[in-house]
């Protein structure tokens, strides 16, 4: 059997700023980010189960993906932990879901941490296979497993 690549996308929205960055992206502001995943592996070839011809169900995807990525980052504000504790503490204080992150809120810090969370979270004989998040219409960062072994 050939090894096949499945890809779901997602949408969320998610403010951020960068911390000690010397263009616009300082401000906090959002985006509209879009999030490919791609696992990859045997269609499974069992007519007596429920996912026959499936690398992995796209409603499993979708839930795996939704439930560890997308539930915790959509309208969320994410800023950095090396800000200074006073204006992270204030951004806390007066707003609701702000993450701050252990590196720069860059699209690729968010796409390894995606990978990091989402490598953890694959089922029994299935590979993530590459992700790759958007943050503008026009710029995305790739994390591929074959890149990071
Ligand atoms: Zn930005």
């Amino acid at each position: 059997m050939a090894i096949i690549r499945v890809t779901k996308e997602f949408r969320f929205e998610m403010a951020h700023a960068l911390w000690n960055y010397d263009g616009p992206c300082r401000n906090v502001h959002g985006h509209s980010y879009i999030l490919y995943v791609t696992f990859s592996g045997e269609p499974v070839n069992d007519a007596e189960s429920s996912r026959n011809g499936m690398v992995m169900d796209f409603g499993d995807m979708k839930k795996i993906v939704r439930e560890n990525v997308v539930a915790r980052l959509d309208h969320a504000l994410m800023i950095s932990g090396f800000a200074p504790a006073d204006s992270v503490e204030s951004y806390r204080k007066h707003f609701g879901n702000v993450i701050v992150s252990p590196y720069q809120p860059t699209c690729e810090n968010i796409v390894a941490d995606i990978a990091a969370l989402l490598g953890s979270k694959t089922p029994p004989g299935v590979s993530l296979h590459s992700i790759k998040l958007y943050e503008t219409a026009t710029s995305f960062a790739e994390w591929h497993a074959s890149d990071n072994l």
